[in-house]
């Protein structure tokens, strides 16, 4: 809490499934932008993105509670879940903010530079401040930043900040073809998850 002002974070993702690179970003996210909340926020149906036709947005809810449910302060919410359709991020902003908050949204570098392509980007951009992460230190990329970062400024009066952090080297595709190959993911995932994921055969 900074003069009387909340600070709230919020990370969403497909989260199919949650995996240990997440919960690092997600430690990472909260310390770094000393934050007071941390909403997870599992997408719906994310615009951007197919998923496995027998997907269930429930299991991917279900997985974030396990891998989050006991770090303090740090909800999943399952806001976007039930709105049901595309999920877009304005409107769970729109829901979260406040006049005594100030939010703060966690995206991987390919978000921060297609933002101004999402829905309502003037909005997004008035109503949180945009961070990213990034895994790779490729300077043809640092370069793209920097310029969407100046264009960002001109045209919405804020940059996309970054926090730094070290990535943990796991993707949630490469988790579900592990278990599809019948591989262990107990280094890839937080233990409960992978229970839950073998006791409802998921991603098999
Ligand atoms: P998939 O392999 O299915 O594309 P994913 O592992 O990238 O999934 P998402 O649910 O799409 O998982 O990710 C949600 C957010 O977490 C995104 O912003 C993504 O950039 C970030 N993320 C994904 N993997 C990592 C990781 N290993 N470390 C830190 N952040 C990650």
């Amino acid at each position: 809490m900074i003069n009387g002002i909340m600070r709230i974070g919020i990370y969403g993702g497909t989260f199919a499934p949650v995996h240990n690179g997440h919960v690092k970003a997600a430690e990472e996210f909260f310390r770094q932008m000393e934050l007071d909340l941390l909403y997870i926020i599992p997408a719906a149906v994310p615009p951007h993105k197919q998923l496995d036709a027998n997907d269930d947005p429930r299991h991917r809810l279900k997985m974030c509670e396990l891998a989050f449910g006991d770090m303090e302060r740090v909800f999943v919410s399952d806001i976007e879940i039930m709105r049901k359709g595309p999920s877009y991020t304005v409107d769970t902003l729109r829901a979260l903010a406040g006049e005594d908050r100030r939010l703060f949204l966690l995206m991987g570098t390919d978000m921060m530079l297609t933002l101004d392509r999402w829905r309502e980007p003037e909005e997004i951009f008035r109503l949180c401040y945009p961070i990213y992460m990034r895994r790779e230190n490729d300077p043809i990329i640092e370069g793209r930043i920097v310029a969407k970062n100046k264009e960002y400024l001109a045209k919405y009066g804020k940059i996309v900040r970054r926090v730094p952090m070290e990535f943990v080297d796991v993707s949630s595709t490469e988790v579900r073809d592990r278990v599809r190959a019948g591989e262990s993911i107990e280094d890839a995932v937080p233990a409960a998850v992978a229970h839950y994921i073998k006791e409802n055969g998921l991603y098999v």
